[in-house]
């Protein structure tokens, strides 16, 4: 049986935060036993897609999945378990430090979710409060503190690059959440997205980015800073205590089969790629009438995939095998890629070895650089 990771969307926040352009919806009580029952008739619609599978990661990111109460995740848990075959050891939930309720965090635990992802963002309250945030830090603290009795696996999102925000501010963000010895760290630098508060009151003039050769110090003040405090940097962006690699994010950068469910929700199995309607009645129409709500769907042939495997690979670390790549794909990227690997190799953005394709530290800096050649 193959092994799956599924995905599940829950789109409500209870407020806008000025950078986000994931589909989210303002969090309603009426919404949300609505959401749970069309979440788990998907289930039921994809009960195909779900056979012999082995489901080896369950992630509910958003959006606030952990608005959600309770016993409606462990429904959907539930369902999944009836419909499929689940052997997993990791079970994420997102979470939003604004409302630290401890019977909650040990419930979600007690139903076997075992890896909690805060998204905390920075500790400086005046970068949080710009940023739209609805909670400060020591709110933040509060939430860790009640977490940390029901999680051994915590990870930290934290934002770097923020217009306001110095050096110095980055500096005593990153010592004081390693100082709460999280398992795992999410450090994004903060890009602005179309369609956003923050796209519109830099186009008013009312905020200044940040410049380029700042954000890219802060970067790499993280790279050397979390070394020297124990953190494998396996990912562009993502660091973790040994052991602590987060499983699911890791199938995505592998680009191995996983199930979306919920609004806007994305797919790739069985050598198709699809995503759901991000219009969430749209999504609800189509599943009360027995429809699968998928807007677009596309076969994914073998050249594709081999570039976005190539292309998400290279995100890791550990770089690129190519003896995997051959064995998936019957080719020899080295061959097959050999112009556009000198020319990374050339520019000092990518060494190889035998078998590894990696990133140096100037490629993790121009990472997009290093992409678009492969694209
Ligand atoms: S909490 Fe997360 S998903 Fe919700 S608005 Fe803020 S950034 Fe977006």
């Amino acid at each position: 049986m193959k092994n799956l990771y599924i995905y599940i969307h829950i789109p409500f926040c209870k407020s806008k935060c000025i950078y986000c352009d994931f589909v989210t919806f303002p969090f309603k009580e009426e919404w949300v036993t609505r959401y749970r029952l069309l979440l788990e008739r998907e289930i039921e619609l994809k009960k195909d897609m779900l056979k012999d599978r082995v489901v080896k990661t369950i992630y509910f990111g958003g959006g606030t999945p952990s608005l959600f109460p309770p016993s409606d995740i462990r429904s959907i848990l539930e369902k999944l378990n009836k419909t499929t075959k689940i052997e997993t050891k990791e079970i994420t939930i997102e979470a939003n430090p604004s409302f630290p309720d401890e019977e909650r965090l040990a419930d979600f635990a007690r139903m076997g979710i075992n890896r909690l992802s805060i998204g905390l963002q920075s500790t400086d309250d005046a970068i949080l409060k710009f940023l739209g945030r609805d909670h400060d830090y020591a709110t933040f603290l509060r939430f860790y503190d009640m977490a940390r009795k029901h999680f051994e696996n915590i990870n930290v999102d934290l934002l770097f690059g923020i217009p306001g925000q110095t050096l110095d501010m980055w500096k005593g963000t990153l010592k004081e959440v390693i100082s709460l010895a999280p398992q795992h760290l999410s450090l994004y630098s903060l890009t602005v997205e179309n369609d956003t508060i923050l796209k519109r009151m830099i186009e008013q003039g009312k905020v200044r980015p940040l410049q380029e050769d700042i954000v890219a110090e802060m970067y790499e003040y993280a790279i050397d800073y979390l070394e020297t405090r124990g953190y494998v940097h396996y990912e562009i962006s993502n660091w973790a205590l040994a052991g602590y690699q987060c499983i699911h994010n890791i199938s995505y950068w592998k680009n191995l089969d996983y199930l979306g469910f919920g609004v806007s929700a994305s797919s790739h199995i069985d050598g198709r790629r699809f995503t759901n309607t991000s219009n969430i009645k749209d999504y609800s129409d189509a599943i009360i009438g027995g429809e699968l709500p998928i807007v677009d769907e596309r076969p994914y042939d073998w050249k594709e995939e081999l570039t976005d495997t190539v292309f998400m690979g290279m995100r890791m670390m550990e770089g690129l095998s190519l003896t995997e790549i051959k064995k998936r794909f019957g080719i020899d990227p080295y061959f097959y890629y050999s112009d556009q690997i000198k020319k990374v190799v050339d520019e000092g953005l990518v060494e190889i070895d035998l078998d590894r394709v990696r990133l140096t530290k100037k490629g993790m800096l121009l990472g997009n650089v290093v992409f678009r050649e492969f694209l």
